[in-house]
């Protein structure tokens, strides 16, 4: 025994319970929504799922057995998801959104005395999971293409090394990475294949709208995890379905932290019945990336800078006018895109998602009017 208890506290005494430090620290993670017309912020698909998924889908909930826990394994849904990449189902790890598969691989291989390896600009989930999961972040920068050259990898390979063995247990790319929307070049992606000590983690949140993806290094490479989801191109964010492709040994690392049941029933049909439709997905794609050309061209027309972009989105220096006031006046003629200009090297930056081809017309037109 080791000693007494210490006194609780009276009856209806509020009790004060502080979070984890690290935790404390940690600052949050929003995209505020305004009520507007036309919303091209968050890099959603700008049109539903197609009419027949919807009735596919009425037909396959009217099947489950609602009274039952779903299928822990998620078998038919990594079943299909293997399918279509010509992969194994052992290699497919699903989860709520590809968010969380990238939260169950840092519980998996994050934690203390670990680290994680990342680029900026990049996606912001990246190293708030880490803080979260106890893990360290060290940071790189990229150059002005917002590219990453050998020697910044070396150097933050390097520093993460010093922090313990096997460190980076992750190098994260982003491809194409958000918010800058430019795809990883290959090459790139070969050589921290090649010199990272852990795992390499591509997210390829929008890598449907890209010519080139590192899945086809997946074979030769069992330390490469690829990360995919529903919420863009398959018109599916509400639904919260992500996924990962890797080597059966880290999916199996990563439903060791996964809870039981974690992908509900209704879910898993859904995610099977999306996979029906993959030519409507792909049209939809094609049309957005033609969209995307116009949006370029058009917004170079009106004197912005330009990010090259391989995704559903396109970065932009606003240069003539401060970003922070172009992107109120769009919101005056109800547009909202996303102010990205106070986040580091980012700086008189603006992000606009692909929307509708009248959506875009909308966003256009009120960049002409906020330009003067
Ligand atoms: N990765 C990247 C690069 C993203 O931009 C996003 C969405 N903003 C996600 C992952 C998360 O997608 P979801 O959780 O909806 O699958």
């Amino acid at each position: 025994m080791s000693g007494p208890l210490p006194a609780a506290p009276p009856p209806g005494e509020r009790r004060h319970v502080e979070p984890r430090p690290d935790v404390v620290l940690i600052a949050g993670y929003h995209s505020p929504q305004l009520d507007v017309g036309v919303r091209l912020n968050t890099n959603e698909a700008p049109e539903p799922p197609p009419p027949a998924f919807l009735r596919a889908l009425e037909e396959e909930l009217g099947r489950i057995a609602f009274n039952r826990y779903p299928d822990r394994a998620a078998s038919a849904l990594r079943r299909a998801i293997a399918e279509l990449h010509g992969v194994t189902a052992e290699q497919v790890y699903c989860a709520n959104g590809s968010n969380e598969v990238i939260q169950s691989l840092l519980l998996a291989y994050g934690g203390p005395g670990r680290s994680v390896a990342l680029f900026e600009p990049t996606y912001a989930l990246h190293s708030h999971i880490a803080r979260v999961t106890g893990t360290a972040v060290v940071a790189g920068e990229r150059d002005e293409q917002y590219l990453v050259d050998e020697a910044e990898l070396e150097r933050v390979l390097a520093e993460a090394g010093r922090s313990g063995p096997g460190n980076p247990v992750v190098t994260f790319l982003c491809s194409p990475n958000n918010p800058t929307a430019r795809l990883e070049p290959r090459p790139l992606i070969e050589l921290v294949l090649r010199r990272a000590p852990g795992l390499v983690v591509v997210d390829e949140a929008y890598g449907q709208f890209a010519p080139r993806s590192a899945l086809e290094l997946l074979g030769e490479n069992p330390h490469l995890v690829v990360i995919r989801t529903f919420s863009k191109t398959w018109s599916l964010a509400a639904l919260r379905l992500g996924y990962a492709l890797a080597s059966p040994e880290v999916v199996e690392a990563m439903f060791r932290v996964t809870l039981p049941y974690h992908l509900d029933a209704a879910k898993q049909a859904a995610g099977v019945v999306a996979l029906r439709f993959v030519g409507e997905m792909h049209e939809r794609v094609a049309r957005l990336v033609e969209e995307r050309g116009r949006l370029v061209a058009a917004l170079g027309d009106l004197g912005t800078e330009v990010v090259p972009s391989d995704a559903n989105f396109v970065l932009f220096r606003t240069v003539r006018r401060d970003a922070v006031e172009v992107w109120k006046a769009l919101v005056e003629q109800s547009v909202l895109v996303r102010d990205v200009s106070s986040w580091p090297r980012l700086e008189g930056c603006l992000r606009v998602t692909v929307g509708t081809r009248a959506e875009n017309d909308a966003f256009l037109a009120a960049m002409r009017a906020a330009l003067g």
